[in-house]
């Protein structure tokens, strides 16, 4: 039997856990997976990790062996107990019992850098909640955060939409905010019988590496994730289609000239767009709205 599965096991019977659904609460008892999450995040002494939903603390106990320190953000009052108890002889975790998407993050690194000066990256690590997968990891790539590398285990199909290279068939509105933002990699896939209880999806390790400088450079990002997001709402249609029916083109004529312009085809679909692509049409559509002022 595995170390994490006999761990849970004895946990769960101690402090008469059941496995809260409402809060995504699958814990991971394969000891494989748990390393390789641990690996591939590859934190150094000097690292600070931010642990989200540490549960049980089965990849808690890796992550404490790694970093400088720990800060796990768990939601559930029972698992903050139980954390406290198992880790009561380590003095490099902290733990806070919040919502992560009520927590301020910047607030939080700045002042661990600012007390420890010898911190040099900040790694996100996480087997995440399957009903908040999206609005955490748009709040860690958005909000400008101190931030080197998210190693997160999600939902198989949504890490494959993550980490895609615009213009393929994975591709989706997200996968452009992502590229845009960050490089993705993959770790490794997780069967579901890696977890108690069993979710009923398949899951996978991805790292998500902060860029330096976005992928692209574009007059407002903003707009742009507003344009790919209406070109992706009819994914099927072409963008002159989608784009003219929400007032991006005036009429189908402008679009064609626009696109022309750009040296797209006029019957492109969102899906055979790049980054590139879309940055162009935004800045020309910026441009258009300017002059006709
Ligand atoms: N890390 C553990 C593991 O791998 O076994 C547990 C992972 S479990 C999929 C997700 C964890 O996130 C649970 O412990 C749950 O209580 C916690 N959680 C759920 N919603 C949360 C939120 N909004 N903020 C912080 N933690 C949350």
């Amino acid at each position: 039997m595995s170390e994490a599965l006999k761990e849970t096991k004895f946990l769960m019977k101690k402090y008469k856990i059941k496995a809260n659904k409402n809060l995504g609460q699958n814990f991971l008892i394969d000891d494989n997976a748990l390393q390789d999450i641990a690996n591939g995040a590859e934190i150094s002494k000097n690292d600070l990790v931010i642990e989200i939903g540490p549960g049980l603390g089965s990849l808690t106990k890796l992550l404490l062996e790694k970093a400088k320190k720990v800060i796990c953000i768990e939601l559930d009052k029972k698992m903050v107990k139980i954390l406290k108890d198992r880790f009561i002889a380590y003095n490099n975790l902290e733990i806070i019992n919040e919502d992560v998407l009520r927590i301020d993050l910047n607030d939080l690194i700045k002042a661990e850098k600012e007390n420890d000066t010898s911190i040099k990256n900040v790694k996100v690590v996480a087997n995440l909640p399957y009903y908040i997968t999206t609005p955490i990891i748009m709040k860690l790539v958005e909000n400008d955060l101190d931030i080197n590398g998210i190693t997160v285990m999600i939902q198989k199909e949504v890490a494959e939409r993550l980490i895609a290279i615009p213009g393929t068939k994975e591709t989706g509105a997200i996968t452009y905010t992502m590229y845009y933002y960050c490089e993705g990699k993959k770790i490794r896939k997780v069967e579901n019988t890696c977890f108690i209880p069993e979710p009923e999806v398949t899951s996978e390790v991805i790292t998500l590496n902060l860029r330096e400088i976005p992928a692209v450079q574009v007059k407002d990002k903003k707009v742009m994730f507003n344009i790919i997001k209406s070109a992706y709402m009819q994914r099927r249609k072409t963008l002159i289609n989608s784009l003219t029916s929400v007032g991006v083109f005036k009429n189908k004529e402008e679009g064609i000239q626009m696109l022309k312009k750009l040296g797209l085809k006029e019957d492109i679909r969102p899906e055979n767009m790049k980054i590139e692509d879309f940055a162009k049409l935004t800045d020309l559509f910026l441009k258009n709205i300017s002059e006709n002022r």
